[in-house]
């Protein structure tokens, strides 16, 4: 008896215990939790693309004191600033009042999500029905796109330079559209197909009318009809298209899920669910000593490229600029400079757990996942963050509190992913990944856990103010 009290101390001392936020936290703590996903639910309703995403980024920040910066200002010591990348990626910055050469806290998260892109010429008619083509944006998994509410989301820039903005299909009483899937009963073929073959990427295509302009029968009446109403909106003609990102997304508000209202379902989780604690947490942080900033970047689900990705150099150039306006060695403050790489992970899901390695993958709602390395097969295209930096971070977040958990994606052979986090890295930044664990991951619905937002919120504090 006496020696199975040892082994059970024992075991409680020397065995690392995963548990979830709710075996670690009282109620005071799981309602804040609750009560601070109303602003994230918020958040993912007006930012549905990364253009929104600024846009509303900007919206919470400038109610936060933050001022757009320009290339080549002083900036002061307990400044607030923004910059807005061509209305697609978002920098904000506080200046701390330590020497930026002791280096910038950095979250870096990304505001783009896996969705249909409209192709430049899209809207063609045929068999009683016009539709948009589309060109998918990002890992989807095609089969899950049609017989499902969707909306268009975007910008249409005419040849005068004037921007159109376009959001229908969220409003309760806009139309929304829609991809046709084939009945059951003539499915017998496709339905013997691979999951990832039923549906190919030209059949992606987006329902948008089926009445004729009149009744006189004429070819093209239905895109016509289409077309007049478009012109009598947004003033436009096809040849406007050419020059438009449109996007289509899913018509999905944020909802709780479950009886107890403990997760939320919504479009784009990934990387909201990291962007929104990042933002506010630097709003909370804006006193540290340190200089902090918050990226909020485009195209990661395309491979960080362009203008507006993580691969620009941009990033370097503000972080020249902030070294210029304090007298800092840029060299010195990105050698100093620490980065959390904030991306989602997948939650292990017992209903696919073939995939899974089940003591290396994150559980849902047990806390923010560190993630030491992504990649795929031999650790290829991974950043593999030091065990020192995470050492450190262990520290820091064990001090404040913050329920986390080591994670990986999935099985070794089973695939792989990436994040930005390498981007950063090969700046002469400590970098690793942060985030919170995702039930669906690039579904049209995905899932996450009240308790993990909070606890990567509460992460991104510690981090700012370490
Ligand atoms: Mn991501
Ligand atoms: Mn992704």
């Amino acid at each position: 008896m006496k020696e199975t009290t040892k082994a059970a101390e024992l075991s409680e001392r020397l065995f690392y215990h995963k548990k979830s936020v709710y075996e670690h936290k009282d109620d005071a703590h799981i309602a804040a939790a609750y009560d601070y996903a109303k602003g994230y639910a918020a958040f993912l309703d007006a930012a549905k693309t990364e253009r929104e995403a600024v846009t509303a980024g900007i919206r919470l920040a400038t109610a936060q004191g933050f001022v757009p910066y320009t290339m080549g200002e002083k900036v002061v010591a307990g400044g607030k600033y923004y910059y807005n990348n061509r209305g697609k990626s978002l920098y904000l910055f506080t200046v701390g009042t330590e020497s930026m050469e002791n280096g910038i806290r950095i979250s870096a998260a990304h505001i783009d999500s896996p969705r249909l892109d409209l192709k430049q010429c899209p809207l063609y008619e045929e068999a009683g029905m016009s539709f948009f083509k589309t060109h998918y944006y990002g890992g989807i998994r095609k089969y899950q796109w049609v017989a499902t509410p969707l909306s268009l989301h975007g910008v249409i820039v005419k040849k005068d330079g004037s921007v159109i903005e376009v959001n229908v299909g969220e409003d309760d009483n806009d139309p929304i559209f829609y991809i046709n899937d084939l009945l059951p009963h003539l499915g017998a073929e496709s339905s013997r197909k691979p999951l990832g073959e039923a549906i190919p990427g030209e059949k992606l295509n987006i329902l948008v009318g089926s009445r004729p302009f009149d009744n006189s029968g004429d070819k093209d009446s239905i895109k016509l009809n289409t077309m007049v109403l478009l012109n009598e909106k947004y003033g436009i003609t096809e040849d406007d298209f050419l020059s438009a990102e449109l996007s289509i997304v899913p018509a999905l508000k944020a909802r709780d899920v479950g009886f107890d209202r403990s997760l939320i379902g919504a479009y784009g989780h990934d990387d909201r669910v990291c962007a929104y604690p990042a933002l506010s947490a630097i709003f909370d942080c804006a006193d540290s000593k340190h200089t902090l900033m918050c990226v909020l970047a485009d195209k990661e689900e395309t491979g960080s490229e362009g203008n507006t990705g993580m691969k620009c150099d941009l990033f370097l150039d503000l972080i020249d600029e902030l070294a210029k306006a304090t007298k800092a060695d840029p060299a010195v403050v990105r050698a100093n400079s620490k980065c959390l790489s904030a991306d989602v992970s997948a939650a292990y899901d017992p209903n696919f757990s073939d995939v899974f390695e089940k003591r290396n993958t994150p559980l849902l709602s047990a806390g923010v996942v560190l993630t030491k390395f992504t990649g795929s097969r031999g650790k290829s295209g991974t950043n593999d963050a030091s065990a020192e930096y995470i050492g450190w971070l262990r520290r820091i977040m064990e001090e404040d509190g913050v329920v986390w958990q080591a994670g990986e994606l999935g099985k070794v052979d089973c695939g792989g992913g990436g994040t930005v986090a390498k981007f950063l890295a090969e700046h002469n930044i400590e970098t690793v990944d942060l985030g919170v664990p995702v039930i669906s991951m690039h579904a049209p619905c995905e899932v996450i856990s009240k308790v993990d937002l909070y606890e990567a919120y509460r992460a991104f504090c510690a981090f700012c103010r370490a």
